[in-house]
Formats: structure tokens, sequence, C-alpha cells
């Protein structure tokens, strides 16, 4: 599971989240709506601490995150071992894949078990080729990612993830910077995790898909969840103004 309470960040004068909670519970599914610049990847990076909150609570699989008080009045972590400790157990899926280009896709997925979870080279590489043939990959190991398509590269960049045995995955916007026609072959492995039981929290401009997939949905706007509940509920009677305008605008 992982629970965040009241996050805030500021970059500089820009406040950009204003006090963000929520809550991912084993084996739900959350998902992140709003419009551009409203603060969905930056909520996403403070689950993992690529930002710094300056202030709120962030409890990962029972375990709460350390901060410690600053001279401005905010908060930062107080011990970076324990973020390093925690942040292997949450696993990111970006929008733009991030797979090391000099690498090939097994030598991507190996990787990280290999050094931080100091796993043996046998028991990665069959860990990998697991995952390789749950993502439709099989006949890609030995591939680098300049020679896949995008939908082989994410789903790719989703295996590397998993190869971490990661306790809650993050995905922020992971078909966006895909095709058209390459998107359903992404969507449909984040389903299959989906339906395995994973605990996601997924960043989406696919609307019908988070429908779908997703347990609970938030709308944030202005760095602050504006709205929240069941997809059902909340696609069929949004209650804000601002979320009835935003569905209009993008469904
Ligand atoms: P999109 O849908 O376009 O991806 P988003 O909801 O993910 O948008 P964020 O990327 O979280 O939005 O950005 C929220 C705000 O924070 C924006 O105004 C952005 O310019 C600002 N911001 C994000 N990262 C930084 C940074 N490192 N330094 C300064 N400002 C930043
Ligand atoms: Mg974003």
């Amino acid at each position: 599971a992982v629970e965040v309470y009241d996050i805030h960040k500021r970059f500089g004068p820009l406040s950009v989240l204003n006090g963000v909670s929520v809550s991912a519970q084993p084996g739900e599914v959350v998902s992140m709506i709003g419009s551009s610049g409203s603060g969905k990847s930056t909520f996403l990076r403070c689950i993992n601490l690529l930002e710094q909150p300056n202030d709120g609570r962030i409890v990962v699989d029972g375990e709460e995150i350390k901060m410690k008080k600053t001279a401005d009045g905010g908060a930062m972590p107080a011990d970076m071992r324990q973020v390093e400790r925690i942040r292997a157990r949450v696993g990111m899926v970006f929008q733009n894949f991030n797979l090391w280009p000099h690498m090939t896709v097994l030598e991507n997925i190996i990787e990280a078990p290999l050094h931080v979870l100091k796993e043996g080279r046998s028991e990665a590489v069959e860990h990998a080729h697991a995952l390789l043939k749950k993502v439709g990959l099989s006949d890609k190991h030995a591939q680098y990612p300049g020679q896949l398509s995008g939908g082989q590269q994410q789903r790719a960049a989703i295996a590397r993830t998993l190869a971490m045995r990661p306790k809650v995955i993050l995905l922020d916007e992971p078909t966006s910077a895909l095709d058209p026609e390459l998107v359903g072959e992404v969507l449909l492995v984040i389903r299959q995790l989906a339906e395995e039981g994973n605990t996601m929290i997924l960043v989406t401009h696919e609307m019908q898909f988070a429908r779908e997939v997703s347990h609970k949905i938030l709308f944030l706007h202005q760095g602050k969840v504006e709205e929240e509940g069941p997809p059902a509920e909340l696609f069929a009677n949004p209650r804000s103004e601002r979320l009835r305008q935003f569905l209009a605008r993008t469904l």
C-alpha cells in the first residue's frame, strides 16, 4: 500500500502542490486526471522522492519516510538511506520509457535487480525472461531500445519496473508518447497488471481506460484534489464545475 498525506511542493515562488492526499491499498488502482500543469507528475515524483516535498507524510508498505524541518519552515527527508530503501519498493514508469540506450532489453531489465537488490545473475535473468514473456517481448531480449517500436519500448520499460518486485507501481502517462496504433498494446499490459492485483497509481489522459481499470479516480486542479470517487460516480455525476468542464473537453 502507499499512503500520502497533505503533500506540499513549491518551486521557488510557484506552489505546485497544495496539500494532496492519496492512498492506494494493496491491489487498488488509483488514477489521477487533470489539466496540464495541475501537478500530476510532480505528485508522482514526490511519492518516490524524485522531488522532495516541502511538507507532508509518505507511508510506503507501512513504513513512513522520516522528514526533518528545514530553515525555511518546510521539510525534507531526514535519512537518504531510508529513501533509497523505500524507493526500491516503488516502481515508476515514465512517459518516455527512459530505457538505457546502450544496453539490450535484457540488460536493462536485470541492471537494478543485480545492483540494487543484489540478486544473483541467473535468478535475475530467469525473472527477466518471465517478465518479457508477460509483456509479449520474449523475442526481443537481445535488441537495443532503438531497435524497438515505442510500444515495445514501453512494454520493456514496464518489465524493467516489475523486475524490482515493487510494492506499488507509479505510471506517468505511459501511453501519451505513443502513436495511436501502439497505445492498445501497452494498455493491455497495464490492464493485466491491474487484474493481477498490483497496487498502482496511474496518471493518464486515457479516460475510458481509467474508467475501466480504476477503483478510484482523483481529479487534480491547481495542486489540489478537487474531486475524487469511484469512476462510475465521478464520470456520471461530477459535482464540481471544473471537473465537468474538464470532462467535456476530454471525453
Ligand atoms: P502535464 O499533464 O502537462 O504532464 P502535470 O499535471 O504533470 O502536467 P507537472 O509537470 O506536475 O504538471 O507541473 C506542475 C507545475 O509545476 C507546472 O507549472 C510546471 O511548470 C511546474 N514545475 C514542474 N517541475 C518543475 C521544476 N523542476 N521547476 C520549476 N517548476 C516546475
Ligand atoms: Mg505530467
